[in-house]
C-alpha cells in the first residue's frame, strides 16, 4: 500500500509556543514531534510491503535526503519519493497523489493519504485526517492498523487466486472454500492466520534457549 505523507500537522506538530518567543520558536522549527514519529514507526515497521511517498510542502524545502535522515533508517528505506506539485486549485493535494500514481503507473495500487487538513481532498477519499496540535496519534495509528491489515488481507487473497492453477485438483473444493471464506471474514482469517503462526512460533523447541 502506498502512504501519501503528509508532514506538518502529522510528524512536526503545531507550535503552540507565544509567537514572541522566538528562541523557542526558531529551537522548534522543522522538528519532528518524537511521540508521532514513533507511533507512526512503530505500525509501519509491521507491515514492510508498505512504501511512503511524501506530499508535504517540506520537498519543495529540503531535498528527499534531508527528509529521509529524519526518520528511523528501517522507515526512511520505505520513502519511494515525492509527489509532484500540482496548480493551486481546490483539492490540489488530492490532485499531486493522482498525479504521481498516473506517472508511475501505479493507479491499481492502494494508498491512503494521512494529512491534517481534510478540505485538501474530495470527500470518500482513503484519508486519515490528525489533529495538527497532537500529529498522529494513537487513534491515527489504529485507522492505519486496520487499512493496512486489511490491504493484507486483500493481497492474500489475490495472491492464492493467481496460484489456483498449482493447486492439486482434489483440494480445489478446499482452497475455493478457503477463498470465499476470506471474501467474506477476511479480518477474523487473517487473525487466525498470525495467532497459528505466533502459536508455531512458541511452540518451536529451544525458542528461549
Ligand atoms: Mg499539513
Amino acid at each position: 500500500m502506498y502512504i501519501f505523507l503528509d508532514l506538518d500537522g502529522v510528524l512536526v506538530t503545531e507550535d503552540k509556543i507565544p509567537i514572541t518567543d522566538l528562541e523557542l520558536l526558531e529551537a522548534n522549527y522543522a522538528k519532528f514531534d518524537q511521540t508521532a514519529l514513533q507511533e507512526f514507526e512503530n505500525v509501519i515497521r509491521q507491515y514492510p510491503n508498505t512504501k511512503i511517498v511524501i506530499s508535504s510542502d517540506w520537498r519543495t524545502m529540503f531535498s528527499l535526503e534531508e527528509i529521509k535522515s529524519r526518520f528511523s533508517d528501517d522507515i526512511a528505506k520505505l520513502i519511494v519519493g515525492v509527489t509532484p506539485c500540482a496548480e493551486l486549485q481546490k483539492f490540489f493535494r488530492h490532485r499531486e497523489v493522482l498525479d504521481y500514481l498516473e506517472s508511475n503507473h501505479l493507479t491499481k495500487e492502494a494508498w491512503v493519504a494521512i494529512d491534517d487538513i481534510a478540505e485538501h481532498f474530495p470527500k470518500g477519499t482513503p484519508l486519515i485526517v490528525t489533529n495538527c496540535y497532537r500529529g498522529f496519534d494513537q487513534p491515527a495509528a489504529e485507522k492505519l492498523t486496520t487499512l493496512l491489515q486489511a490491504q493484507e488481507a486483500q493481497s492474500l487473497k489475490v495472491k492464492l487466486h493467481l496460484q489456483l492453477d498449482l493447486v492439486p485438483e482434489q483440494k480445489l473444493p478446499a482452497v475455493q472454500w478457503f477463498l470465499n471464506h476470506l471474501e467474506t471474514h477476511g479480518d477474523s482469517v487473517l487473525e487466525a492466520l498470525i495467532n497459528a503462526s505466533a502459536a508455531g512460533e512458541e511452540r518451536r523447541p529451544g525458542k528461549n534457549s
